[in-house]
């Protein structure tokens, strides 16, 4: 069986599959932390997956995506780290 998955834009929660009569599908979006062996393979073991409630249909964020803020650990540039700098070219004189 096929696996689809949809790119979820920035920030949206809701499923936007559309059903028969057009409808929009609006399920709620929820991290699939079990994603199985199919789905694995179209989207690698290091992905972040949604999957909607109500026609499970699988999202993955775009890579702009930053809403599931908390599950992900990017590095960010940090102010210790110009503490730091500051601290050591104060200890050399
Ligand atoms: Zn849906």
């Amino acid at each position: 069986m096929a696996v689809t998955v949809k790119i979820k834009a920035p920030g949206q929660r809701a499923c936007s599959e559309r059903d028969a009569k057009g409808e929009l599908c609006c399920g709620h979006l929820k991290r699939w932390y079990t994603p199985d062996e199919e789905t694995l393979k179209v989207v690698g073991r290091e992905a972040e997956i949604y999957r909607c409630e109500r026609c499970h249909t699988l999202y993955k964020p775009a890579p702009t995506d930053d809403s599931s803020a908390g599950l992900r650990y990017e590095p960010r540039p940090v102010s210790l780290l110009g503490g730091f700098l500051r601290k050591k070219s104060a200890a050399r004189t």
